[in-house]
């Protein structure tokens, strides 16, 4: 083999003992110091490029956090499926730039495809633009630009020409139980977060429709979730949609893990009327399981998606160059990752029976979590398990709880607090989690509860 065969048949061989023994390491770091002293100090000379990638992975390797095996559920974070890890893997290989069908056409038509792909299986309209952004944040900031514009514009103010400066305000009806990333999207957006018009969320954190109602009194942007990130709860879409358009206001649904719950009938019911709102965000590295990083942004109105988006103004841009898009007319970047390959082999690993499967089997095991914990001593569930999120309560041993467990490297879950409660947090999202591991699971984090109560 040539020398740069062998360095990619070293970095393949080294991905692959990676993910073959991801579900048998601790799944957090014991010790990461002397990660800094390995990396070094900025080289004077050029080195060869099999000692660099040897010098970097023995440095960085035992800082790594097992969020890709099946004991994660921490955040929500989701894996990565093997295609669509290779996938990626290509994309670097190829390394190209995802700007337009004249610097990429293989990455412009593959994003193409898996954008319908993904509104095919989400339940969104078939009208619908897309971007393919880095994530949920990515994908808010877009969707909110898209209602900037189109809210203004029928106030007769042209924002992406004048700005904010003099225009007319636009306040924005959210949930007090709204994802942080939606307020940054407000401050970047230049709305600021003094627009936000907060509504009471109910007991399992979804949003107070009554109260909903009384915060509108004509044109706004209303922000709702699919999945709320602690309970899981999902806001009322039909009912919130209904009345946020006789308001003349444009709805955005946060859907960065939830909205996948259209992608399985046993759970569609928790999705009803999401197609009637404005625009949408979803992640890919979340619980479709697309490696880091990849999210997806929606919306119904495609001139006000680009009006907001594009490189040049609307006014140029029609539907692309020989009939292809440029997938960098509806995402905040013009050179890009080519997100579509991963994305595209994570539909097509999984088809849509797979998808189903994989939500449907997370939110069994989320379900196998909170009956298992309810069922110990000292521990309780405290929201409806409806999706694949369980908080779960140690009354005020809650924190040492969590930190010994983190410390125990059996599983990996985060604390939050919620309703005024501290709690810890359970996210199922990863393709590979078993039974066995959500057993396995239990059994740390009861003797742990044990061994901590106070
Ligand atoms: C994770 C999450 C986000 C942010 O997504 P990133 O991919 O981290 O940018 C936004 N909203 C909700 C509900 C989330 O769960």
């Amino acid at each position: 083999m040539t020398e740069l065969g062998d360095l990619l048949a070293d970095v393949a061989a080294r991905v692959t003992r990676y993910r073959e023994s991801v579900a048998d390491v601790p799944v957090f770091p014991e010790d990461t110091t002397g990660v800094r002293e390995k990396l070094g100090d900025l080289p004077e000379k050029p080195a060869a490029p099999a000692d660099v990638i040897r010098r970097l992975a023995d440095a960085v390797e035992p800082a790594l956090v097992a969020n890709t095996g099946p004991r994660y559920f921490g955040f929500v974070t989701g894996g990565a499926l093997d295609a669509a890890t290779a996938a990626d893997m290509l994309a670097t290989g190829w390394d190209q730039p995802a700007f337009n069908k004249i610097t990429s056409p293989a990455a412009a038509i593959v994003e193409e495809v898996a954008g319908e792909w993904l509104k095919d299986v989400l339940g969104l309209p078939s009208g619908a633009s897309f971007g393919f952004v880095t994530g949920g944040q990515g994908a808010n900031t877009v969707g909110l630009a898209a209602a900037r514009h189109h809210v203004l514009a029928r106030a007769g103010w042209d924002v992406e020409r004048r700005g904010l400066h003099g225009a007319p305000p636009l306040p924005v009806v959210a949930s007090e139980e709204r994802h942080a990333t939606i307020d940054r999207s407000l401050r970047l957006l230049g709305l600021g977060t003094d627009a936000v018009r907060p509504v009471r969320a109910d007991g399992q954190g979804a949003i107070d429709i009554a109260d909903l109602e009384r915060k509108l009194d004509g044109p706004a942007i209303v922000c709702l979730q699919a999945g709320n990130v602690n309970t899981g709860a999902f806001d009322d879409v039909a009912a919130a949609t209904e009345i946020a358009h006789r308001h003349g206001a444009w709805v955005h649904v946060d859907g960065a893990f939830g909205l996948w719950a259209a992608a399985a009938p046993s759970l569609r019911r928790l999705t009803t009327g999401l197609a009637k709102a404005d625009s949408w965000a979803v992640d890919g590295h979340k619980w479709l399981n697309v490696p880091y990083d990849c999210g997806y942004a929606f919306c119904a109105h495609p001139e006000s998606h680009r009006a907001a988006m594009a490189l040049t103004a609307a006014y140029l841009t029609g539907q692309g160059e020989g009939g292809v898009r440029a997938p960098s007319d509806f995402v905040p970047e013009s050179s890009r990752r080519a997100r579509g390959f991963a994305t595209w082999a994570a539909l097509s690993e999984l088809g849509r029976s797979g998808i189903a499967e994989l939500i449907d089997r997370c939110c069994a095991l989320a379900r196998r979590f909170a009956e298992k914990l309810d069922a110990c001593e000292g521990v309780t569930v405290v929201n409806d398990v409806v999706l694949n999120q369980v908080l779960v309560s140690f009354g005020d041993d809650t924190d040492r709880v969590v930190e010994a467990l983190q410390r125990s490297g059996e599983c990996w879950m985060g604390a939050t607090t919620w309703h005024g409660m501290r709690l810890m947090r359970v996210s199922v999202s990863n393709w590979s989690t078993t039974e066995a591991d959500v057993d396995r699971s239990v059994a740390a984090i009861e003797a742990i509860r044990n061994r901590e109560a106070s």
